[in-house]
């Protein structure tokens, strides 16, 4: 009847007949936030990111937190006080991290399509490196940086070509994707890097792919890097850094992701045995340090049982978490109470489906749960990618957010409103 904890999330528990989070009662918030509401414990993303740091200590080394898994400024401020860098693929990015007071010089710029402005701002602020993922992107860079009269320090995102065929994970790290610069030309896109005026050869990264429960894809993914690194600085040209991205699982359901710790130690051990151990790391994490930190709470409309199938409609939407639909992600559902007063429905088996007009608008299928309307459920790892993807769709007000430490909640994110989402838009005259 009552479980210490639920799978992979530490901080989430059932005492008596109710789930708490990190102190406090989940049905307390939902009465007085509303729903849908997401919910974090900070104890849980700063246990993650510490995971992380202890693995690291004593190398040179920046944890760059890839905050599009979730950019709250509450959860960008939680990793910029444990000392984090941010992982960024957006003008939009920098901002919130400047915004939340995080350090851009910890900071490295990812993603495969940059524009000048975006360059402009990133220089102005002084970020760490570019990630660079095309010889075109080189020599924008180079002609945006030396406008302003500065040097671009650049890393550049190497696609590893690790075999999917011996690591079934989703992958970004094939040849065939749009991601990266392909292995065989990387040396010469060092050349080139390295003769444009404007930029400066600091690094190389790769990132593999998402929600990876192995290890051996991100051994494979070093060994590719340190070969290129190899021959890169014996044709002359020096690199400090090496980035090795994120994409590190987490429990969801009956996953078994490496922890943490794990992943760090062995990947310290391959960097060692090739005499690569003096160069400073970064690694990229989402996913792993938010994810299993977060539930979104949602409450029953309706119960529309029928021979063929039971539709729970619950007020959580697509919109709002849009994994299951986009993905046909499994995430966890459970009650936030238990009945145990004998007043409980038969369980049967339930579509906990959205509101929304769209047969793909579901949160979890054919869920064995006791329901009536009115009862409050808890979709189960909901802090990455959750709030980051939600839309405005059906024109739903975004949900809102509360960050929850040691007993206390906080409001981290007022609920949207309808006048909000119609301040922008104006009438034909
Ligand atoms: C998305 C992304 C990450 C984080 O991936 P997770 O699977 O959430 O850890 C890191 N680096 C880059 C370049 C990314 O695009």
């Amino acid at each position: 009847m009552t479980a210490p904890s639920l799978p992979g999330a530490p901080f989430l528990a059932r005492q008596g007949d109710d789930l708490w989070l990190d102190g406090v009662r989940l049905a307390d918030l939902a009465a007085e936030f509303g729903t849908p509401l997401y919910v974090y414990s900070r104890g849980a993303m700063r246990a993650a990111a510490t995971a992380y740091q202890s693995a690291l200590a004593g190398r040179r080394h920046l944890l760059c937190y890839a905050m599009k898994a979730n950019s709250s400024l509450a959860v960008i401020k939680t990793f910029a006080d444990l000392g984090l860098g941010f992982d960024i693929v957006s003008g939009g990015e920098l901002a919130r991290v400047i915004a939340a007071g995080g350090d851009p010089a910890k900071v490295v710029f990812s993603g495969v399509g940059k524009t000048r402005a975006e360059m402009t701002e990133a220089l102005r602020a002084g970020v760490k490196c570019f990630n660079v993922e095309s010889e075109s992107e080189l020599d924008t860079l180079s002609e945006v940086a030396c406008a302003l009269g500065r040097r671009a320090a650049v890393s550049l995102r190497v696609n590893p070509d690790v075999d999917a065929r011996t690591h079934p994970y989703i992958s970004t790290g094939l040849k065939d994707n749009k991601f990266g610069i392909a292995h065989e030309r990387a040396r010469q896109a060092y050349a080139h890097a390295a003769a444009l005026p404007g930029l400066r050869v600091v690094g190389i990264d790769c990132h593999i792919g998402s929600q990876i429960t192995e290890i051996a894809p991100y051994l494979d993914a070093v060994d590719r890097l340190l070969d290129l690194v190899e021959q890169v600085e014996a044709d002359g040209i020096a690199i400090a850094h090496i980035d090795l991205g994120g994409g590190l699982g987490i429990t969801y359901t009956d996953e078994t992701p490496p922890a943490a710790g794990e992943l760090v130690r062995a990947l310290l051990a391959r960097i060692d045995a090739r005499g690569h151990g003096q160069r400073e790391l970064l690694m990229e994490p989402g996913r792993s340090l938010v994810g299993n930190a977060g539930v979104l709470l949602t409450e029953v409309l309706v119960l529309k049982p029928s021979p063929e199938k039971n539709f729970a409609v619950v007020d959580a939407a697509m919109n709002d978490l849009v994994r299951p639909a986009m993905y046909q992600a499994w995430m966890g559902i459970a009650p936030l109470h238990l009945r145990t007063d004998g007043q409980a429905n038969p369980p049967l088996s339930w579509d906990v489906v959205g509101p929304i007009c769209e047969s793909g608008d579901w949160l979890g299928r054919d869920r064995v749960l006791a329901l009536q309307p009115g009862d409050l459920l808890a979709v189960l790892s909901a802090g990455a990618y959750g709030m980051t993807m939600a839309s405005n769709y059906n024109t739903r007000p975004r949900a809102a957010e509360v960050m929850v430490d040691a007993g206390r909640a906080q409001l981290i994110r007022r609920r949207e409103t309808v006048e909000s989402l119609l301040r922008d838009e104006l009438l034909p005259s």
